[in-house]
Order: structure tokens, then sequence, then C-alpha cells
């Protein structure tokens, strides 16, 4: 039997945010592997801990106890300096809400990662031109994201998501804000890019695009209640 290796691993994983002299305890001992290149949804009534799980994955918050391995890596004490290292070589986010800068166009806004990551304009700009091509969007490179509809949008997040060449895809709801046939339009989009070996992990509280994914594990109150193949 062919085994991929593992990308991420969670073991025992807790969270609890202080509330005043309180706590709340969000994720209560969680057990979770994703090997690399599965297609996966995590599913759960509102305040079940989805985004607090996925925000931990995407090295934006820290667990308590237990252990998480992204990559082999232990990931235990990070600075955010490292943790922003680790997120720009692994790690690409979409977000229900988009989050483009309004005043940068398609292209431009998908080009801002490589920016960061020192690459000349000339290539980050060809890059982002390919990437928008790739996501069927490259004749809209100049618009701005207050000129495109919520469908076109999503797909300049993901071009951005894309363009460092992550290994990891995490989205937190990408089609919350969407009609269901461009929910669905994302999500063959995020099928394509699966295909070509990226491991995909999507927040969605509708069970149709959860079936879109190969896996669905569903939390409740913290903890994970079923984990299945679709
Ligand atoms: P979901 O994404 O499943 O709706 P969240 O992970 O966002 O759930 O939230 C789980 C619980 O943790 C909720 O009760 C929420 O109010 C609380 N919570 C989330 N983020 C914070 C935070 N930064 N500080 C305090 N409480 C939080
Ligand atoms: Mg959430």
């Amino acid at each position: 039997m062919e085994t991929k290796p593992k990308m991420i691993e969670i073991k025992d994983l807790h969270k609890s945010y202080p509330m005043g002299k309180d706590s709340l305890h969000v994720l209560k001992g969680l057990n979770l592997e994703i090997k690399e290149g599965e297609f996966v949804s995590i599913m759960g009534a509102s305040g079940s801990g989805k985004s607090t799980l996925l925000n931990i994955i995407g090295l934006l918050d820290t667990h308590d106890t237990g252990t998480y391995r992204l990559n082999d890596e232990l990931i235990e004490n990070l600075n955010e300096k490292k943790a922003a290292q680790l997120r720009n070589k692994f790690l690409g986010f979409i977000f229900q809400s988009f989050n483009l800068i309004n005043y940068k166009n398609a292209q431009e806004n998908v080009a801002l990662p490589l920016y960061y990551a020192g690459m000349s304009r000339k290539d980050r700009n060809e890059q982002a031109l390919k990437y928008l091509d790739k996501v069927g969007i490259k004749d809209w490179a100049h618009h701005l994201p207050n000129e495109m509809s919520g469908g076109q949008k999503q797909r300049v997040a993901i071009a951005r998501a894309l363009v460092s060449h992550p290994k990891v895809i995490l989205a937190d709801e990408p089609t919350g804000a969407l009609d269901s046939e461009t929910s669905h339009s994302v999500m063959d989009l995020l099928r394509e890019i699966n295909k070509e070996g990226m491991t995909i992990i999507v927040i969605t509280h509708e069970e149709e695009i959860a079936k879109a994914s190969d896996r669905i594990i569903r939390l409740k109150d913290g903890i994970i209640v079923s984990d299945e193949k679709v």
C-alpha cells in the first residue's frame, strides 16, 4: 500500500482562551493526522473550535498542550519571526471575506507575498499573471477588488495563496460569502489544485461543500466526533 508522508500530525491538542480569571476550554484533546495530498474538510457548529484549530495549524495561534508537527517539524515555542518563515514556506490561506487589499488590483494583490519574499517586480508580476491565468481570471488582472464579483475575488485570493508554492492550503469558510453555484466552482478549482498534489483543508458548515472533499472531520464542543472518508 502506498503511504504518503504525514503533513500534519496532532496529538492530544488542547487550547483555552483566557476569560477574566477563568478560561474557555475550546479544543479538548484532538488527535489528527493529515497526509500530503489529502483534501479534507472540517465541519461543526459555530463555536465548536474550527477556526481555532485552523489558526493553530496555520501558525497564527499557539496551542497550550499536546503536540503539533507540520511537515515533520515539531511546532513548539516559535517566535513570530520563525512562525512567519514557516507560514511563508509551507502555508497558503484563504478566508471567507477574501482579505484582499482594496486599493491594489488583482495582479498586485497576488504579487504581494512575492514582494515580501524579495522577488523583483518583473518576476513577481509575471508570476502573479501566471496564477491569475491558472484560476481563470487573467483578464481581470488590472481590476480592483470592488470591480469584481465575490467568486472572482475568491479566485484572486486563491491565486495569492498559491503564488508562493505552499505545501498546504488552509481555507476558513472560503465559500461562506458565495452563492451555491459559485461555491461549487471554487471547490472545483480547489479540487484541480489538489490533483496537482496540494494538501487542502477547508472549513465549511455546508454538507454539500464538505462532500466535494475526500474526508470530513466533525468537531463538536472542541472534540472530534467523527472522521470519515466521503
Ligand atoms: P468556530 O470557528 O467553530 O465557529 P472558533 O474556533 O472561532 O469556532 O471559536 C470557538 C470558541 O472560542 C468560541 O466560543 C469563541 O467565542 C471562542 N474564541 C475564539 N477565538 C477567541 C479569542 N481570540 N479569544 C477568546 N475566545 C475566543
Ligand atoms: Mg470559524
